[in-house]
């Protein structure tokens, strides 16, 4: 069962409860991205039934007449198992995408996983180019994955990135995230054909994409939580901007939970009152 300390950022347990959500925002002119929450498994079965479950959803999605998509974690469909397991988990959900015309996103987890997941995406997109992949503007590498994936079909993501990563190899201070994170979508509007993502709540850049695509005429869309400014999602639906809600489901919710918490403040406290009960 979800607790409801949970339920502001997971839809459901069920499919069914992310398809209910999935409708509720088609009213308002906001797309779905659809995730079963799970990642890190140490085993194959998980890992192939997760690999199942995408294929199924994505012929739910072609049944309807929303605008839907799924996301997926490369330790979801195996990455800690093996890199082979996740490759022919993805394989296996790009081609139920390509059967009913479906996309699939990639998520990007923490900057040991950047190769095995670029590398799985490189494959797949040049088999269906309705995918695209996550990059995170805290990792110093992102740059030259831009540029490694401007030359591919599909779109890119960008966010800020979630995870803690070390200095080594990641921007730690908010504000230099920030700065790359302007320098990233600026070099993604640029070079992009495929179409460009803005992962973020910031309404700094959000307001910078506007710009940029004024300037490059590049396709882009907003891509928010569930759970995350959701007027603001609204209102830049009604203003003709293309805009997703991404929609995690599934009773695997603790660690999505705990890093949204972990990105805010409020979350936290609020995460505290309610464990306390007050
Ligand atoms: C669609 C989508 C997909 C994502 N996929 C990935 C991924 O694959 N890999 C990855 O590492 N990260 C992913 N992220 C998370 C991302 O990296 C950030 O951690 C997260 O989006 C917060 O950064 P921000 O850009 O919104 O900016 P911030 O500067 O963190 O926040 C800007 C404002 O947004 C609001 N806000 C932000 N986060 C929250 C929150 N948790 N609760 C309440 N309000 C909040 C606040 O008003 C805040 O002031 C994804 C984010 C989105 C929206």
């Amino acid at each position: 069962m979800i607790p409801p300390i949970a339920r502001q950022f997971v839809a459901g347990e069920s499919a069914a409860t992310a398809m209910e959500r999935a409708r509720r925002l088609d009213d308002d002119g906001v797309g779905a991205i659809l995730n079963l929450l799970g990642e890190h498994y140490g085993e194959r079965a998980p890992a192939d039934d997760d690999a199942r479950t995408y294929c199924e959803l994505l012929e739910t999605v072609a049944a309807t007449d929303l605008d839907a998509c799924v996301s997926v974690k490369p330790s979801q469909l195996g990455l800690d198992v093996g890199e082979s397991v996740f490759r022919e988990n993805l394989e296996r959900v790009v081609d139920a995408a390509a059967d009913c015309g479906g996309f699939v996103w990639v998520d990007m987890e923490d900057h040991t996983t950047t190769d095995a997941t670029l590398d799985a995406f490189e494959t797949q997109v040049r088999r269906h180019p309705g995918m695209g992949v996550c990059l995170q503007a805290n990792l110093r590498r992102t740059r030259e994955d831009l540029a490694r994936l401007a030359d591919l079909p599909g779109k890119v993501r960008l966010v800020k990135g979630a995870y803690d990563e070390p200095s080594e190899v990641a921007y730690t201070d908010k504000a230099d995230v920030n700065e790359a994170y302007r320098e990233d979508l600026e070099l993604a509007f640029r070079t992009f054909d495929g179409g460009v993502a803005v992962g973020s709540h910031d309404p700094a850049m959000i307001s910078l994409a506007r710009d940029l695509h004024a300037e490059y005429g590049t396709d882009y869309e907003v891509q928010m939580l569930m759970g995350v400014r959701e007027d603001a999602q609204r209102d830049l639906a009604a203003d003709d901007v293309d805009v997703y809600q991404y929609i995690p489901y599934g009773d695997r919710w603790l660690s999505y939970f705990y890093r949204r918490v972990a990105e805010r403040k409020e979350n936290a406290l609020f995460a505290l009152r309610a464990v306390l009960g007050r």
